[in-house]
């Protein structure tokens, strides 16, 4: 690989709208690599012009996602740094300064045309066959013509004046670009109540902070060409100082059945992985393998190994597909690598952050016991928080799955339970052998059934579930006292018709 002479700095630059979706967070991760990987600069900067929009939630769930993925900025938001401020909402007045300077150089030009005279003009331009942006109208007006639609109080917005041409780079993914000459017209930079747009603030402030690499999603290719022409004008002005950016646009994410990976699908929402405790270890590794690998035969890297290879020529520029199957296979693994301590402390944190429950001195001590249960049978901390659950219970909201009940607490298995009952009552010693020996003894010699007949049951009376963390284990966690109570309980359920 060709590694960047100056010294690297990249921007991640989501607008605060919605959640944040899995995109995002590939850009994101995609761009610090390459920071790392350069020794660079991450900046976070935060595209909030459009006040109709953009929300507080969502900026805030910005910054707690690329903390929670592991993705440290090193200028931005809460961190600062000698380009700030990093919320373009507290950069109006630059985005101002520049849309006149380009003004007063003619680079750009007031456009006096009303939606309904474009619309009108857009659909003579493609039935006549002819390109359908903006036709030039207002380019170059007479002062004499600006001040009389002025005098009609007509509304004007900023146009950036396209140089002629056709426009090429060449795209760290994808290889040489071109857009041929005359296929990206004049475009709004200020709307007519004064609001710069994204094609103003986000090249001024790549330009203004000094932006190396431009590294982003490929729907936004076709802004590329403006954004050279822009940043060639801006250069001309002073207000660039640097070269242009080098720009690398990541491939698409697709979903299923191929269409493009869409805000509705829930796992399309980054909250989604949070929710239902993925590792942010398994979801970094998992983002990175949308267009990137480390090397052909090992999916498996910690995000320190990415930064250390993160090599931008070999990103893929053919679409990615978005699989939640082996994203989730991916956790299973990052779960089960964990050493016990620290498997037992993100539950905890899981338990109490995504599922509100705040555990006495007994619920750790169970969770520390239990968590060895399952920790090789989940795939994410949702599912280990769910076979836990029947331990960490009130006894009073205990409660046995409904279809559950129905398939295995039924009158046929009521002398099952009622054995059972029996048998661990009188049991002195409540440790897990004692308890296997008793049940054996009870139901598979006491009523000749075959294992899987006799502890089911059992298993639904005291986990509320077919699936659970191993029965023996669990029965001596859970305490002779709530044991019993729960087959009890479950007797009562067997014996109604
Ligand atoms: N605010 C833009 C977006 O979220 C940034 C695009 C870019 O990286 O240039 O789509
Ligand atoms: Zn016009």
């Amino acid at each position: 690989m060709t590694s960047p002479t100056a010294p690297v700095r990249v921007r991640f630059c989501p607008s605060p709208t919605g959640n944040p979706h899995v995109g995002m967070a590939r850009t994101a991760l995609f761009n610090w690599a390459f920071a790392r990987r350069h020794g660079g600069t991450f900046v976070f900067r935060i595209e909030d012009t459009d006040a109709q929009r953009d929300s507080e939630e969502s900026y805030l769930q910005l910054l707690a996602s690329l903390r929670w993925l592991g993705l440290d900025w090193d200028e931005g938001p809460e961190v600062g740094g000698p380009f700030g401020p990093y919320r373009q909402s507290e950069r109006l007045d630059r985005y101002a300064a520049v849309a006149s300077q380009l003004l007063d150089a003619a680079r750009a030009y007031r456009c006096y045309c009303s939606s309904d005279e474009l619309e009108v003009r857009r659909e003579a331009a493609r039935a006549a066959g002819r390109a359908p942006g903006y036709d030039g109208h207002c380019r170059e007006l007479t002062d004499q013509q600006a001040n009389a639609f002025v005098a009609e109080g007509r509304p004007s917005v900023v146009r950036f004046r396209m140089p002629d041409g056709a426009f090429t780079w060449t795209d760290l993914v994808r290889g040489d670009v071109t857009f041929p000459a005359g296929e990206v017209g004049d475009y709004v930079l200020v709307r007519a109540n004064g609001d710069p747009l994204y094609t103003l603030v986000n090249p001024v402030d790549d330009a203004l902070m000094q932006i190396t690499h431009v590294l982003r999603g490929e729907d936004l290719l076709s802004s590329t060409p403006r954004q050279l022409a822009l940043w060639g004008a801006l250069g001309e002005l002073g207000i660039a100082e640097g070269p242009l950016p080098e720009f690398g646009h990541l491939p698409y994410v697709m979903g299923e059945g191929n269409k493009k990976l869409s805000k509705r699908d829930p796992e399309s929402s980054l909250l989604f992985y949070v929710e239902q405790g993925y590792l942010p270890e398994g979801m970094t590794n998992y983002l990175a393998l949308l267009g990137w690998s480390l090397s052909e035969d090992q999916d498996r890297f910690s995000l320190q190994e990415m930064a250390d290879a993160f090599d931008i020529s070999r990103v893929n520029a053919s679409p990615a597909r978005f699989d939640l199957k082996k994203c989730t296979a991916l956790n299973a693994d990052w779960i089960r690598l964990l050493d016990g301590p620290e498997f037992v402390a993100r539950l905890g944190v899981f338990l109490r952050e995504q599922r509100g429950m705040h555990l006495d001195a007994d619920g750790v001590d169970t969770v520390r016991v239990a968590a060895a249960l399952v920790q090789e049978r989940v795939e994410t901390l949702g599912q280990a928080a769910d076979m836990l659950h029947f331990l960490l219970v009130e006894e009073a909201d205990f409660a046995v799955d409904p279809a559950d009940a129905a398939k295995l607490l039924t009158v046929d298995n009521h002398p099952v339970l009622e054995a059972a009952t029996g048998a661990l009552g009188e049991l002195e010693n409540w440790s897990t052998e004692a308890i296997e020996a008793s049940l054996r003894a009870a139901l598979i010699d006491g009523l000749d059934l075959k294992p899987r007949v006799a502890f089911g049951p059992v298993r639904v009376a005291i986990s509320g579930r077919r699936v659970s963390p191993p029965l023996f284990e669990s029965l001596e966690i859970l305490g002779k006292e709530r044991s019993l109570a729960r087959l009890e309980s479950a007797v009562q359920i067997a014996s109604l018709p």
